[in-house]
């Protein structure tokens, strides 16, 4: 890397605390031809909006730092309280589906039905409609982008080309990571041949990302959720990571819309990636 990417405030790197806000509508978007009787996992994801998010909002209010809530209208709409209550705590709110629907399977009047219901109910919540949007399970369709830009969508945040935000078509790629997602290590619904990592364990691996991240001047994209990060051994580990990131000094702490809003003042002359749309799917 030949020139540091100009990170706000001046900071060496930079931090995003996300959450995908999905409670039980995966599943009811994988079941939906065929629900089964039994409700295990349905009771374990309901863990999230019930619980996980009131200790996630703890640790981030005594923190004093604002995250991203990428938010299913379905859970909007059933879980509306503590929505609301997301938003009322400063964090910004953004689109995730309807019903954790990826784009690649619905078609462009599906993709964007279900996003502008979901946008005027987000809209509805915060007073100001969502211009955010992460892909249910980090699954993209090059077609999603005209979608969403047509929504007034401004950046996306599920792809893992970069590890500083970069431009597709008309928004900006806040990048992910699958290393940086808690599903990958706490992901446990009784069928997985291994147990959930430790939050010990969660934590080494972050904090090294986040050192390599603050070596090298790139992005750190935590992608929660708070069904599995939501449970008091896991949130209080995160409080930590967020503290060490704050003790460094040279962390730039904030949401994913600001970070693109950054992004987009730099102008062409950044040091960053373009991607236009027509790269971006598989070569013909
Ligand atoms: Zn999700």
């Amino acid at each position: 890397m030949t020139s540091h990417y100009p990170w706000p405030e001046g900071k060496r790197a930079a931090l995003c605390v996300t959450f995908d806000f999905d409670g039980e509508s995966p599943l009811l978007w994988r079941q939906r031809n065929d629900p089964p009787a039994d409700i295990a996992e349905l009771e374990q994801r309901r863990y999230g909006p019930r619980r996980g998010i009131r200790h996630v909002l703890d640790v981030l209010g005594r923190a004093g730092i604002r995250s991203t809530f990428f938010v299913p209208g379905w859970i909007a709409q059933n879980y509306r309280g503590a929505v609301e209550d997301v938003h009322r705590a400063g964090h910004e709110l953004a689109l995730h589906g309807w019903l954790h629907e990826p784009p690649a399977a619905l078609s462009d009047a599906e993709l964007r039905d279900t996003l502008t219901r979901a946008a005027d109910l987000l809209g509805e919540i915060s007073g100001s409609r969502p211009t955010g949007y992460r892909s249910p399970s980090f699954r993209m369709a090059p077609a999603a982008f005209g979608v969403l830009a047509g929504l007034g969508v401004t950046h996306d945040s599920s792809l893992m080309g970069d590890d500083r935000p970069y431009r597709i078509g008309e928004l900006v790629e806040v990048p992910v990571d699958w290393a940086t997602d808690d599903a990958v290590y706490y992901r446990y619904t009784g069928a997985e041949s291994r147990p959930p990592a430790g939050a010990d364990a969660l934590y080494a691996a972050w904090r090294a990302e986040l050192d390599g991240a603050r070596a090298s001047g790139t992005l750190v994209n935590l992608t929660m959720h708070p069904w599995l990060s939501g449970h008091p051994a896991r949130v209080r580990r995160l409080a930590d990571l967020i503290h060490h990131a704050q003790a460094a000094g040279d962390v730039w702490i904030g949401t994913v819309g600001e970070l693109a809003a950054h992004h987009l003042a730099l102008g062409p002359g950044a040091p960053a990636t373009e991607a236009p749309l027509d790269t971006i799917g598989w070569p013909r």
